[in-house]
């Protein structure tokens, strides 16, 4: 058996088709209706992933992820009906990894499922058992010697450039919003507008294509960025 997944879902057409398709991919589902039980079954069971849709009785979606941030690291992929932009923008700024809007193919389902996981095995595999240097195809970011590097050239970043750049390749593959990337890299020092975050983003994204010729940066419209680096 491969990875154990949880579904909760309301509704209970969209609930088995989704269960009978990533079973037939070998996961391990274990299903709910309700936002109480997924929170009672998330600590029972220990999910590799959820797959969550917002619009649920009682507890919805977005609640049920914001207690889940509480307490793990857990990989959510929200269900969002397609006139509910601004919750789906909510919900990956509370902390779900991705999105999928409804109606939607089982097929989109699976293959956003498997990216996620995916992500999580090359994200973890990436980290330098030796120490602290996260290393990917194109950069080598060592944080104790402050140091970012593509083969054997030292690409030159002021310190803010530098903590923008790790806290993005910390959660490769993972968008992070423009209020983390706040929160994390300036804390209370952060003075200004989200503009000053493009801007920084911007500088950095451009010194990593002039070194690597790779777009290691992307911009997910609207929500943030997010740090690719794959072969
Ligand atoms: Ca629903």
């Amino acid at each position: 058996m491969k990875e154990t997944i949880l579904v909760v879902e309301d509704e209970a057409s969209i609930r088995n088709i989704t269960r009978v398709y990533l079973e037939q991919e070998q996961y391990r589902v274990i299903c709910t209706d309700n936002g109480q039980e997924a929170l009672t079954m998330a600590r029972r069971h220990k999910p590799d992933l959820i797959v969550l849709d917002l619009n649920l009785p009682g507890m919805d979606g977005m609640e049920v992820t914001a207690r889940l941030r509480q307490e793990s690291d857990v990989y959510i992929l929200i269900l969002t009906a397609r006139t509910e932009e601004a919750d789906r923008i909510a919900g990956l700024r509370i902390g779900a990894d991705d999105y999928l809007t409804k109606p939607f193919s089982p097929h989109e389902l699976v293959a956003r499922v498997q990216a996620i996981l995916r992500r999580n095995r090359t994200t973890s595999a990436h980290i330098s058992v030796a120490g602290n240097v996260l290393r990917f195809p194109h950069l080598e970011i060592d944080p104790d010697r402050h140091e970012v590097r593509t083969g054997d050239q030292v690409i030159d970043l002021t310190t803010t450039e530098f903590s923008v750049l790790q806290e993005l390749a910390r959660h490769a593959g993972r968008v992070l919003t423009r209020e983390q990337l706040i929160d994390r890299v300036w804390g209370q020092d952060f003075y200004g507008t989200d503009r000053v975050v493009d801007v920084y983003v911007g500088q950095v994204r451009r010194k990593l294509e002039q070194a690597t010729g790779e777009t290691l940066i992307q911009t997910v419209r609207g929500i943030g960025y997010k740090f690719v680096d794959e072969k």
